[in-house]
């Protein structure tokens, strides 16, 4: 499989790949608009050149696209929710522009709305974001570890979404997942031996899918088993360890899923992605 790293889009996207190759990227991901708020840079037909031009110079020829993270499909402040409901369509939009495998969303929360209704809208609100888009790139939706009124904090409320969403034939397999090895452990699902992980990607199996595990945020832990707290580690220096990530990498169910870093940003991030390297042999 590709592995790479969230990268900075800094002075605008088409520095991403420059950034990705300076670290030994084989795929990256990006933010293609501020995290936290703003209009969305335009991509104007010069940004789009120079990115393409940039991804061919540095011969990377996979990236994906993180969604903001204030994206809430459950609120009961129609604002908000439709709000996110057309940004996540917008950078479905970006992303097919720019060449983009997937958009990664995070779901929201039920705090507003109370679980059940909020279950509700959330696969409504992604409905509506596919509702007449054609373009190429692909929705993931990111298990949470499971904090609060977390949506998507268990895998079967992961496989009850994409249920969901399909209940209607036009929006069969428009979705897939995207899991973070960090939520994961907070949620609870243990990854730290080998034993660990294959009961872990068994239970995800059977709630989900494997084959609807289209990519993984590898991140250690700084927070213990089933602490509902999403705070990434180096690989291997957490409470995930070593075991968990070699064993992880070199599953042959996922020999097609990308693995991309979002440890802290410090003098061990290059370190960890050639970690990963190494670990997959
Ligand atoms: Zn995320
Ligand atoms: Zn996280």
């Amino acid at each position: 499989m590709k592995i790479g790293a969230h990268v900075s889009a800094a002075g605008g996207i088409f520095n991403a790949p420059a950034n990705a190759e300076k670290l030994g990227c084989e795929i990256f991901q990006v933010f293609s608009r501020s995290p936290q708020g703003g209009p969305a840079p335009k991509l104007t037909s010069e940004v789009l050149a120079q990115f393409k031009s940039e991804m061919k110079r540095v011969k990377i020829d996979d990236f994906v696209i993180h969604a903001p993270y204030y994206i809430n499909y459950a609120s009961t402040t129609p604002r908000i929710r439709y709000g996110s409901i057309s940004i996540i369509r917008d950078e479905l939009e970006r992303g097919s522009l720019l060449g983009a495998s997937y958009v990664i969303t995070h779901l929201g929360s039920t705090k507003d709305a109370g679980q059940k209704l909020g279950f509700h809208k959330t696969w409504r609100g992604i409905q509506r974001v596919l509702d007449g888009y054609t373009g190429t790139t692909q929705l993931l939706l990111e298990g949470a570890a499971g904090a609060g009124d977390q949506v998507g904090g268990t895998f079967e409320e992961l496989g009850a979404l994409l249920k969901n969403i399909e209940s209607a034939p036009k929006y069969k397999n428009k979705v897939n997942i995207c899991l973070d090895t960090c939520h994961v452990f907070a949620a609870g699902y243990d990854l730290r031996k080998k034993s660990d992980v294959l009961a872990t990607l068994k239970k995800f199996d059977a709630a989900v899918g494997l084959k609807r595990l289209k990519l993984i945020h590898a991140n250690d832990s700084k927070f213990g088993l089933n602490d509902h707290r999403d705070r990434h580690e180096h690989i291997g220096d957490g409470e995930i360890g070593r075991e968990g990530f070699a064993t992880l990498i070199k599953h042959p169910k996922l020999k097609t899923v990308p693995f991309i870093i979002e440890t802290p940003w410090d003098t061990k991030y290059q370190q960890d992605l050639k970690l990963l390297q190494k670990l997959r042999g």
